[in-house]
Formats: C-alpha cells, structure tokens, sequence
C-alpha cells in the first residue's frame, strides 16, 4: 500500500465529509464483512418525543407525566429531555439513583419513583401484567415504554417514539447490496428493535444490551460473520467503537464517541457510511 494513495484516499473521503483519522481504517474498512449499528440516536434522530400515556387504574395520567419527568429532570437520558417537554409543570427531585441501560430510581415530593424498561420495574418486583396490552402495542409500532411505580405501585405507562434517520433505510439496502451483513444493537427491548429493524430491512437484531455490552455484542458478531464496522454515536458506544475493526461516529455524536473512532462522519449524515466504503474499495483497488 502505497502512503500516496492512502492519502489520496483520505483526501477524497475529506471533501464527502468523512474524515478517516487513521490511514489503516481506510485498509481496513475494505475487509469489512458485517456493519453494525447503534439504534438510538445513530439510526434513529435520537430525538424522542412523548405520543401517548397509559395511566395504571387509579393513577391520573398528567399527574403521572409530571412525576416522572420531575425525577428525570437531572438525567440526560434523551428520553428524560423528552418527557420534560411534553410536562406542564417539573419540580426538582430529592434524589436521583440512574440505573444504567434501564433507567432510573428517585425520590419527588416525598414519593418513590422506579421509571425506565418494564424489565427494571420487574426486577424490582413490581408486575407489570396490568398494562400489557398497552406495552405490546407500543413495542409493535416501533416505540419504546417507559413504566412508572410510583411508592412501589404500577402507575403507567409513556410511549415515546423517535425518528428514523431519512437516508438510514437506503443505506442499509445499499450496504445489503454489497453483500455485506447489516445489523442492529441496542439496549432497547427485543420486540421495539423488530418492529424498527423490519422498517430498515435489518435482520441481525441484538436487543436487550446493557451499556457495559455492546463491545462483547461486536466480538460476537466477528466469531460469526467476519471483521465488523461499527457505527455509533453515544458515550457507552465507546468500547465497541473501539473493538471494531473500523469504529465510526456519528459527527453529531458525543466527544467520547469521536475520539473512539477511526472514522467520523462530520456531516452527520448516516449515508456517508456507504461513501466511506467507496473511497476504500476505490483506494485498495489502485493499490494493487
Ligand atoms: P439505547 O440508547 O440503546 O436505547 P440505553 O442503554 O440508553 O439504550 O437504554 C436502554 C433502555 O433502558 C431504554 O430503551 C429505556 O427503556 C431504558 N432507560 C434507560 N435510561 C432511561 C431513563 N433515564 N429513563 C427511562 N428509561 C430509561
Ligand atoms: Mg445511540
């Protein structure tokens, strides 16, 4: 490999806004077999937005809202941002406890809140059965659940939905094109990542993955398919961005998740993922 095409390469990538911030990625990328991607806030906007509350009987569904948004108010957790906009009114918590990759335990106006997954609610042995019928439908539509307790009883629960990136479904149908397998992680439940995964024309889900596990998710991907690109934006994307073969951020992401990465995408725009691999297949076929 000659340093003058490799730099020529890099310069090519520069002017499509992907900027490749080690020459060997550019090698590398060309032996990619799987790519892999962060769900929230990479394959999505990361923006959610509040569409719909499912009061438990006997809880009032404003009330509820206001709670839960009040002991989110300190997180910044892009689903506490969005139950802070849709709320009237947020008080400041006594006391805030996040639970990593589920959610988060605080004390407001002397009340115990328990929010996030409804897996979270059920390791803390509070049943959520109440609202299945609820949970079922959000999940199905792509949504994700955020159950309240409130003093240890089910209170409700909030759909919040978020928005698919506009270029991500053309290029996961041009990275398929390719031949190359595309594939989806998130902590978020089995059932939501479906029903996106099935918008996106993604068949690879691993759902249901705690902060700490994304980087053991891309080693398995490698055993199983070969080396591994992985696309992501957030703090806990960091590991795996750095055990993948070609780690790639999102330009819009975290610092942490940037200086994790062999490739940003400074444009922030998802489809540049697709013109990072041109450039590189481009690049090693004048190499040699
Ligand atoms: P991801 O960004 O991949 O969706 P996270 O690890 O941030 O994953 O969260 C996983 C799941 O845990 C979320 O889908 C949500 O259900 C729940 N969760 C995490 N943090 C919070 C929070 N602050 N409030 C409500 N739910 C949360
Ligand atoms: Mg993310």
């Amino acid at each position: 490999a000659t340093p003058t095409s490799i730099m020529v390469g890099t310069g090519r990538a520069a002017e499509m806004g992907v900027l490749f911030r080690k020459g060997d990625a550019l090698q590398r990328l060309e032996g990619v077999r799987v790519v892999a991607f962060d769900k929230t806030g990479t394959l999505t906007e990361g923006r959610p937005e509040l569409v719909a509350q499912f009061p438990a009987a006997g809880f009032d569904a404003t009330e509820v809202l206001r709670l839960a948004a009040s002991a989110e108010s300190g997180s910044e957790h892009p689903i506490a941002r969005a139950l802070e906009r849709a709320a009237e009114s947020v008080t400041r918590p006594d006391a805030v406890e996040a639970v990593p990759g589920k959610g988060l335990r605080a004390t407001v106006e002397g009340r115990t809140l328990l929010i996030g997954s409804a897996r979270l609610l059920e390791e803390e042995g509070i049943a959520t059965d109440q609202l299945r019928g609820a949970l079922d439908g959000i999940a199905t539509r792509g949504q994700t659940a955020v159950v309240v307790a409130v003093d240890g009883k089910l209170a409700g629960a909030l759909a919040v939905a978020d928005t698919l990136r506009p270029g991500a479904a053309g290029l996961v149908k041009g990275l398929k094109a390719r031949g190359l397998t595309v594939a989806m992680i998130t902590g978020d439940t089995q059932a939501t990542a479906q029903a996106i995964a099935a918008e996106l024309g993604i068949s690879e889900v691993i759902a249901g993955v705690l902060p700490g596990g994304k980087l053991d998710t891309v080693r398995d991907l490698r055993d199983r398919f070969g080396a591994v690109a992985f696309v992501g934006d957030g703090i806990n994307d960091a590991p795996a961005l750095a055990e993948a073969e070609v780690g790639i951020a999102v330009g819009s992401g975290t610092d942490v998740a940037i200086e994790s990465a062999d490739v940003v995408l400074a444009s922030g725009r998802i489809e540049a993922v697709a013109d990072a691999l041109t450039v590189s297949h481009a690049t090693m076929r004048n190499i040699r």
